[in-house]
């Protein structure tokens, strides 16, 4: 099935599915975009949930391709580094990237959909159909039902690309059809969005830095918006003594944020009120396979392979998907039967090690960052990076700054430490060995000052 005879539907208008819907339309496919929600533009977002995202150079890279970047970025705020706060001592701010001028950009997560949902509608052949929640998929006529505020509505497609999201509806219905398995890892840790406001119309933080309190069985971090306040998102396990669930009265929430987040409360005068009303929200990794059925049904973005979002990755990774079908399509000249398969194939192992890098650095987060010996490996790092720039680049810098496949980050990052390891232990062996041989010596040495052959009472 080419493009002359097709018609596309995207199932789901968030992130991936607006930017796959433009990427289409410049291919000249007829496309149909259904979304479950009311049109966000204009009306008022969730309570508590992700207002904000760090977009880096993969996300940036995709809307760039189709000329979006500026727009997109117009209102971003650019994070150097990050600032530690630890419970008491001052503040450690650590630069992301060893020449400290690269940022990642902190963007309200409803703006960029805004933005990108206006792009879509504007390119030629996309149609957006809200209040639409795809309920029934039969993957080998592509036909659909979806659950209107009006009731039951029907519709057909020839390709159907499913862009809904981590819980997806598509990948539901494949399951349904036999047409895939899949794996749900949930964390036990959840998060809670709170908030800093602007204080007399400022930044109460500092706005270049995406901050973090890392108190290893829980962890805060806090990301700047463009009217001047931060959200924060506090991981905490959703159970158990110390979780979400431990802390019921506003007494026992204000003496909890007092004794581990002390500098938090006189900055966040909602801060009980935003921890009783804003929901808990599910961390997890989705993994299923294949991605693709009869040659018309697709998945992309978190509907494929939700992550953590301890790196800041899953809507960068989702805009990377969209570049890469784009690229596939190219090669298969439209042919959805070839290009599909060809996608999975090529994004499979990248979405994987993205997957395993965010779930490691949520350890990383949490434990490791105030840590004298994670900040010491920081600054050899960069100091590395400046010395040796084609032999040694940060996994950082490789995920948020470049564009090289995740996969191939992580065979350079342990190729880099397996040779860092050998050049250490040569040196330590270099080292031991001089130490050895001088202390031969010296003992060699020694021997003739402790027992002089002229010594009294020798032979
Ligand atoms: P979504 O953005 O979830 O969009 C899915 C869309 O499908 C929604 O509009 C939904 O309403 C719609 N939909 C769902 N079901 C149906 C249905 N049945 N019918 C029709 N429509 C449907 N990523 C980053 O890159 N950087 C970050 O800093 C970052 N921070 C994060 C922080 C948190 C706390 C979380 C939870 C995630 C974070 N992410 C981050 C991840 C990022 O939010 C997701 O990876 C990204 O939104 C995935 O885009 P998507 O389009 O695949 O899915």
């Amino acid at each position: 099935m080419t493009k002359e005879d097709g018609h596309v539907v995207v199932v789901g208008a968030g992130l991936a599915g607006c930017l796959l819907a433009c990427y289409l339309a410049r291919r000249g496919h007829r496309v149909t975009v259904y979304e479950r929600r009311p049109d966000p533009r204009g009306g008022t977002a969730e309570r508590g949930r992700s207002i904000n995202l760090a977009l880096s150079e993969r996300g940036l890279d995709a809307l760039r391709r189709i000329d979006l970047d500026k727009q997109v970025m117009a209102d971003a705020l650019p994070m150097r580094g990050r600032m530690i706060h630890p419970v008491t001592g001052p503040l450690d701010f650590q630069l992301y990237s060893a020449g400290g001028d690269r940022a990642i950009n902190s963007i309200s997560r409803g703006a960029l959909n805004n933005a990108l949902l206006d792009a879509a509608e504007a390119a030629p052949g996309v149609e957006i159909v809200f209040d639409h929640r795809l309920v029934g998929l039969d993957p080998s006529t592509g036909a659909m039902t979806y659950q209107t505020s009006g009731g039951e509505v029907r519709a057909d497609a020839d390709v159907v690309l499913g862009t809904d999201g981590a819980g997806s509806a598509v990948r539901g219905q494949m399951l349904a059809h036999d047409g895939l398995t899949e794996s749900l890892d949930f964390l036990d840790y959840g998060y809670k969005e709170l908030t800093i406001p602007a204080v007399d119309g400022e930044f109460a933080l500092d706005p270049g830095a995406l901050h973090i309190w890392p108190r290893g069985t829980s962890m805060m971090i806090a990301l700047p918006n463009p009217d001047r306040s931060f959200t924060c998102t506090l991981f905490w396990p959703t159970g158990g003594t110390s979780s979400f669930a431990s802390l019921s009265s506003p007494a026992a929430i204000e003496r909890h944020f007092a004794t581990n987040y002390p500098d938090l409360p006189p900055l966040a005068p909602n801060l009980v009120d935003d921890f009783q009303h804003n929901p808990v929200g599910l961390l997890g990794t989705v993994r299923c396979a294949p991605w693709h059925m009869d040659g018309r049904v697709g998945l992309l973005g978190d509907a494929a392979h939700a992550i953590v979002p301890f790196y800041g990755q899953g809507a960068n990774c989702a805009f990377e998907d969209v570049v890469e079908l784009d690229r596939c399509l190219d090669e298969t000249g439209d042919d959805w039967a070839r290009a599909l398969p060809l996608f999975e194939a090529r994004r499979r192992a990248d979405t994987e090690a993205i997957a395993q890098m965010a779930l490691a650095n949520f350890v990383e987060m949490r434990d490791k960052v105030a840590s004298p010996a994670f900040q010491f490996g920081r600054k050899v790092e960069h100091a590395l990076e400046k010395a040796l720039p084609d032999w040694y680049v940060s996994r950082y810098e490789l995920v948020s700054f470049s564009t090289t496949p995740y996969a191939q980050v992580q065979r350079r990052v342990r190729r880099q430490h397996r040779m860092l390891g050998a050049a250490v232990a040569g040196a330590a062996a270099l080292l031991i060995g001089a130490i050895g041989t001088a202390a031969t010596r010296a003992a060699a040495g020694g021997t003739s000052r402790r027992w002089p052959a002229n010594r009294k009472g020798d032979a």
